[in-house]
């Protein structure tokens, strides 16, 4: 399973990614919940300080001390640089913690910070972006990218015989050319992103909190209209997690998705609701 996910708006909500190990928030339960895939997190990215953002970093981190698993297992937690939030969580969490068997290592980034998560014969890196939040919340977004190989556009109408004759002759890197694969982005619970930002992404997981559209008040968070033109606009490519729903819509959720089918049969992506208050899992 790539993906493990729990969210629902104002109570917790957070990303397992088990290809690289890493979660992106850590709300409430999410030690409960992965169980023993706690001890498989190797890094932690927080999107802000809101309680429904990082409560469950409380019980991960004793876990990790205390539980059945590799108790000596180094873990890194990025951050938006200068969240007071955050920066009190941290605080207490060393006050309560003083003898951890593992490192625990707390990193301050700001936009445009890139993170290897893997290097072997491609590279996997985070690269992290502004988000929009409620007014002095300072909050990032995060994607995964890939470096993957290529033939540059002038070989690519080539036959394959010939092809094959260039790299039999030493050519290989003369034709090919490395571009950045976007894999994942998440932009935790903020106004709509950028596109810019999120550009040509595989899957994006974007803010709904509002599933229809008057029912949002105040300029926070967004709504379903406004992440479809965001993942229109952004040309993502497999699809779009309807991420930090109200659970107000709880028992219209089915209605809700049937209504989205109908006025938008030909969307070029999936838009995956994910239930507020129930695991979600998603390969
Ligand atoms: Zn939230
Ligand atoms: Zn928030």
């Amino acid at each position: 399973m790539r993906f493990i996910i729990y969210s629902k708006a104002l109570y917790a909500n957070w990303v397992y990614y088990s290809p690289d190990r890493i979660a992106f928030d850590a709300g409430e339960g999410i030690s409960t919940i992965l169980g023993n895939k706690v001890f498989a997190i190797e890094k932690i990215f927080l999107s802000h300080g809101h309680a429904d953002h990082i409560t469950g970093l409380v019980g991960l981190i004793n876990i990790r001390n205390t539980g059945m698993g590799d108790t000596e297992k180094p873990l890194t937690i990025y951050y938006p640089e200068g969240n007071w939030r955050v920066g009190e969580l941290i605080h207490y969490i060393k006050k309560t913690n003083r003898r951890l068997q593992y490192e625990l290592e707390w990193v301050p980034i700001s936009a445009g910070a890139r993170i290897q998560l893997f290097s072997g014969q491609c590279d996997r890196y985070i690269e992290s972006f502004a988000t929009q939040h409620t007014e002095g919340e300072i909050s990032l977004g995060y994607k995964i990218i890939e470096e993957r190989k290529r033939l540059k556009e002038t070989y690519r109408d080539l036959p394959q015989e010939k092809i094959l004759e260039l790299v039999r002759a030493g050519k290989r890197d003369e034709i090919t050319e490395i571009y950045a694969k976007k894999l994942f982005a998440y932009g935790g619970d903020s106004t709509p992103l950028d596109p810019d930002d999120v550009r040509e992404v595989d899957i994006l997981c974007h803010d709904t909190t509002f599933l229809i559209d008057d029912e949002r008040e105040d300029f926070k968070h967004a709504t379903l209209s406004e992440a479809l033109e965001v993942a229109l606009r952004a040309q993502i490519q497999e699809a779009l997690f309807a991420f930090h729903i109200s659970s107000r819509y709880k028992q219209t959720l089915s209605e809700l998705e049937a209504k989205l089918q109908e006025e938008h049969p030909h969307l070029p992506f999936k838009v995956i609701f994910i239930p507020p208050g129930r695991v979600f899992r998603y390969e």
